[in-house]
């Protein structure tokens, strides 16, 4: 099957970066099907591709660091075109080769982030009685404006004329927000010259991203869709209202790309614990000293945001949700490593308020339901230089073959270590 599509199976940080890295070796193109900067993806690599330390990519595919893919920002993904040219900069500073319109594209019908979007998320969480915990990058209003009919797109960059009238347009709208509270008004002739000078920079890159995904595909080429954030946070799937602006399941890998819906192996990237960032309900949430102990094990701190992550148990109820809604044909299972040590539990039903069982993840009163956990004996071996199934502990064999059993999906891979090369394939 020539297209794959990797997706986050709860709230992110799952470590989808690191297992995007290891199939791009074998994938002509790297897809960003959704989200914005927001989002943050790790790779630690050898120090002879991108020098000594991690690699953090927010909205540069994560297929870079391989000569031979190219590289799109699908149509789906809003963009700040002031922060995707620095982060290209950057990448370019610590040896990484991109060359706009051979291995970087961007999709002329992606949505632009402005300064007003940022502005006005601010404001909105500033405002807000109940916090959604959102990064506050202008992801939520520029999808918002997409909705509205009255965003910008990136191919917009490199038409002034048309540039400079939606700008003004939408400048009088966001005024009308900002002046009762005592912002300056924005600027529009400011914003128009840094919007064409970026523009500017990204011309070579600016395509019609979906039309050659299509040629691609019927050409055969092997194509790797990377999903952002994780299935819990789709806007409509997800844990509503506490979700992101964009479609972060697989459904949102077709209308991200523009690529029409065919079969393609989906993979479901989860840890071996479950966190979360920001606020929302979060069933297997843990409070204890445990929490602190897995949070500093497992460097449980955001790539974009520095905030230290929320801890809890593995959620099979949850899993097997995502699975379900991402049709996804196994999972890789990351940080199992970082368990060492620990007691091991899975969350394998929710009891709702009114006393019955379910294995379904209810819409409603998430917080109100409680888990019911399968505890199993831990591991005290440090695995991370195991590359081979039957070598881990028997402990760690029963937790994933749980794990399986209880969410009914396959582990395919799992990884061990942060490392490349740190993964068992089963
Ligand atoms: P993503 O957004 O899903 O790509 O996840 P992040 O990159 O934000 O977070 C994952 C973090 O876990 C990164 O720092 C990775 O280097 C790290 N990581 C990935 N897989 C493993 C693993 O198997 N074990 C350990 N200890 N760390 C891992």
């Amino acid at each position: 099957m020539p297209t794959t599509c990797v997706v986050g199976i709860l709230w992110g940080d799952e470590g989808k970066g690191k297992v995007i890295d290891y199939l791009a070796a074998e994938t002509d193109y790297v897809v960003r099907f959704g989200g914005g900067h927001n989002a943050g993806h790790t790779l630690v690599l050898p120090p002879e591709i991108a020098g000594e330390g991690k690699l953090v990519l927010h909205l540069v595919p994560s297929g870079i660091v391989h000569s031979h893919t190219v590289n799109v920002i699908g149509n789906g993904v809003v963009v700040d075109p002031i922060h995707l040219c620095q982060e290209i900069e950057k990448l370019q500073k610590r040896g990484i080769s991109i060359e706009l319109g051979r291995n970087m594209l961007v999709s002329e019908r992606a949505h632009v982030i402005l300064e007003a979007h940022q502005r006005q998320d601010q404001l909105a969480e500033s405002g807000r009685n109940s916090k959604i915990g959102t990064t506050g990058r202008g992801i939520g209003p520029a999808y918002s404006d997409r909705c509205g009919r009255i965003g910008l797109r990136v191919g917009d960059l490199i038409r002034p004329d048309t540039l400079r009238q939606a700008l003004t347009a939408l400048a009088v709208q966001k005024n009308v927000l900002f002046e009762p509270a005592g912002m300056a008004p924005l600027d529009v002739d400011a914003t128009f010259d840094q919007l064409v000078a970026a523009g500017e920079k990204l011309r070579p890159a600016i395509v019609d991203a979906g039309l050659v995904l299509r040629q691609a595909r019927n050409a055969g080429k092997r194509i790797l869709l990377e999903g952002a954030q994780g299935c819990l946070l789709d806007l409509e799937h997800g844990t509503y209202p506490f979700v992101t602006s964009s479609h972060a399941t697989t459904g949102g890998a077709y209308s991200g790309t523009g690529m029409p819906p065919h079969e393609m192996l989906t993979v479901g990237i989860v840890k071996a614990y479950a966190t979360r960032v920001g606020e929302g309900p979060f069933p297997t949430e843990l409070f204890d000293e445990t929490a602190e102990q897995l949070r500093a094990a497992g460097k449980e701190y955001g790539s974009t945001t520095g905030r230290p992550r929320r801890i809890g148990w593995f959620d099979t109820v949850a899993v097997r949700y995502s699975g379900g809604i991402s049709g996804a044909h196994e999972l890789v299972l990351t940080s199992l490593d970082v368990l060492q040590g620990f007691p091991l539990k899975l969350a394998v039903d929710y009891k709702l308020a009114d006393g019955t069982l379910t294995k379904n993840l209810p819409a409603f009163d998430l917080d109100k339901v409680e888990p019911q956990f399968l505890e199993m004996p831990g591991f005290d071996e440090n695995i991370c230089d195991v590359r081979d199934f039957d070598a881990l502990p028997q402990n760690a064999k029963n937790y994933v073959t749980a794990i399986e059993e209880h969410t009914g999906l396959r582990v395919g891979t799992i990884s061990v270590g942060p490392g490349r090369d740190q993964l068992i394939k089963r």
